[in-house]
């Protein structure tokens, strides 16, 4: 079959790989020039190594991401940083068991339930139940106000913002069951892992046109035609819901109105380069526990991965997930940094006196938002247009999303349409 893919994400990339495998012909449509969509990278001439613009790592259970990793001979590196968690004034390493038993700003019975609250949901194998319960209301419930309030409410305000009293337990229960202390990365950043996956497309036959944005999709007598690129069997669409809505005129109001019901949140983040370390203690993750803050995380990528390969630069990432009418959207770099600076002084006093240079980078779409029984709202992958296909990480749910969800996804919505 001649089969077109809107998108060069993991999602398509792996639908691409695995349909070349079973004798297709594919072509991949991108916007952009560059393979890997939201976990796109870039370098700077001095760096050995591509770096993402949002933050990425895998945990060492995202098996389908890592299997296609080997699968192609792309070297994948495992590593245990730290992941710590600023609370009143103070960082401290909250990421096991252990760590949390020895966390002095609770009480030894807080922790206690807190640890049992998590560990109900680890150990539990069963996660649609979950799906009625709000995350809130589980956590203040099982491990107590104190708790909830200290941790993970604030986490679940920098992740969700004014979302978060529909958020499902079954999102929580998915963030705490694949987590894993050690992490993952591609050698080299997920840009060249994702070229890698390219090259490899395209020596298995697949063709991938850069710099093309898809304006429209219609089906006429059994042929999916793709804006100006031309005509195909079978078409699939790796896009957000919403603009696939907008893009496809033949698509039925009902169907459109339940896509245009998805919601979702921006992200926002600032890149700092720097020319010493930000976070003390080795630390790679700070979860920025204080709903006031203007920022959720601190990323420290260069104690994860050495700085060795970025010219001996520190790399920080500042980050936060947005509503897309956020004013900080519009904000120049300059202005950013000077919403962020009396938090960073906090946490590094004097820091500016490193900073080598700052890049920020928005996404209108970037975490979707899913309210408890979201397994009603999510669109099947056959849409209501013959032989077109919709797949994106609105639809990987219980999993909340990652490039891991985006492969199997992709490798999913392949064997659809090889088998139609
Ligand atoms: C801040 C942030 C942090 C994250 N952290 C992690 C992490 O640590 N680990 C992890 O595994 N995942 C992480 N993710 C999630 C991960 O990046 C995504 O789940 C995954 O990349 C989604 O892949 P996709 O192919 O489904 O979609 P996308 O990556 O969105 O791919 C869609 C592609 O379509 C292209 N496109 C859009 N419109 C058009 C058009 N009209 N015509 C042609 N092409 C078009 C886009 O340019 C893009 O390349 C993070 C995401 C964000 C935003």
């Amino acid at each position: 079959m001649k089969i077109a893919i809107i998108g060069a994400g993991f999602t398509g990339l792996s639908a691409a790989y695995k349909l070349l495998q079973e004798g297709h012909n594919v072509t991949i449509f991108e916007r952009d020039s560059a393979p890997g969509g939201l976990a796109l990278g870039y370098k700077e001439k001095e760096w050995d190594w591509t770096l993402e613009y949002f933050y990425h790592h895998w945990f060492t259970n995202d098996a389908a991401v890592i299997n296609l990793a080997h699968e192609i001979g792309a070297p994948v590196l495992i590593k245990r940083p730290n992941t710590s968690s600023y609370i009143n004034g103070t960082m401290q390493q909250l990421d096991s068991p252990l760590t949390l038993l020895t966390f002095n700003k609770l009480p030894l019975l807080d922790r206690l339930r807190m640890g049992i609250s998590l560990a109900l949901l680890r150990y539990n194998p069963f996660w649609k139940p979950l799906e009625s319960v709000t995350a809130a209301s589980y956590l203040s419930m099982t491990m107590g106000e104190r708790a909830y309030k200290m941790i993970w409410e604030p986490l679940l305000i920098g992740k969700f913002r004014s979302f978060v009293p529909k958020i499902s337990l079954a999102w929580f229960w998915a963030r705490v069951t694949k987590r894993t202390t050690s992490l993952a990365y591609p050698e080299g950043g997920f840009l060249a892992f994702a070229e890698k996956l390219a090259d490899t497309i395209k020596q298995k036959g697949g063709t991938i046109v850069y710099n093309t944005t898809v304006d429209s999709i219609t089906e006429k007598a059994g042929k999916v035609t793709v804006g100006k690129e031309g005509v195909f069997d079978r078409v699939i669409v790796t896009l957000p819901s919403g603009v696939f809505a907008k893009m496809a005129p033949q698509l039925p109001s009902q169907y459109v109105k339940k896509l245009q019901n998805l919601e979702s949140l921006g992200a926002l983040v600032a890149i700092v380069r720097m020319k010493k370390d930000f976070l003390p203690d080795n630390i790679y993750w700070l979860n920025v526990c204080d709903s006031k803050a203007p920022l959720l995380a601190i990323v420290e990528h260069t104690h994860f991965m050495g700085k060795s390969h970025y010219n001996n630069e520190t790399i920080v990432y500042l980050g936060n997930y947005l509503a897309k009418d956020h004013p900080y959207f519009s904000l120049s770099e300059k202005a950013l940094m000077k919403e962020f600076d009396p938090y960073l002084q906090k946490i590094h006093p004097g820091y500016e006196k490193n900073v080598i240079d700052v890049k920020t980078y928005a996404v209108p779409f970037a975490q979707p938002i899913i309210p408890v029984h979201y397994s009603e709202q999510i669109p099947p992958l056959p849409t209501p247009i013959n032989h077109v296909y919709l797949a994106n990480m609105q639809q990987v749910y219980p999993w909340d999303r990652g490039t891991n969800y985006a492969v199997e996804l992709g490798e999913k919505v392949a064997g659809l349409v090889s088998a139609s």
